[in-house]
């Protein structure tokens, strides 16, 4: 049976895997299983690791140029004491066309 941890969030259930940790003798969340099959809350909102790539439909919570990551923006959600959290942008959940962000618009229409 595979082993899950919850996480409750805007009325939503969201499960991510867990894997046997040898050294520390318990189970622990399975970041690298979530990279390769990445995961979606029901409603089709992203699950990322705080430490990815922030995507072109950021909104960084400061002007801080070493602000790169999902953890940094304001439509991140971190779970407590997980490296993973919920992206509550609308233009990145699951079947949702995103639209031209300005940034986008100005790098294609420059190209
Ligand atoms: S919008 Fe979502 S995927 Fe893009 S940087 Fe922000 S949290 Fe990450």
């Amino acid at each position: 049976m595979e082993q899950v941890k919850r996480y409750a969030f805007e009325g939503e259930v969201i499960e991510v895997p867990l894997r046997w940790d040898e050294g520390a003798q318990t189970y622990v969340e399975d970041y690298k299983s979530v990279i390769e099959n990445p995961i979606y809350s029901p409603s089709g909102r992203p699950v990322l690791l705080t430490i990815e790539d922030a995507c072109p439909y950021t909104d960084m919570a400061d002007d801080n140029p070493d602000s790169i990551d999902c953890g940094s923006c304001r439509h991140y959600h971190q779970f407590p004491g997980s490296l993973l959290g919920v992206c509550r942008n609308e233009q990145r959940r699951s079947g949702v066309k995103p639209k031209r962000t300005k940034a986008r618009a100005k790098k294609e229409d420059t190209t």
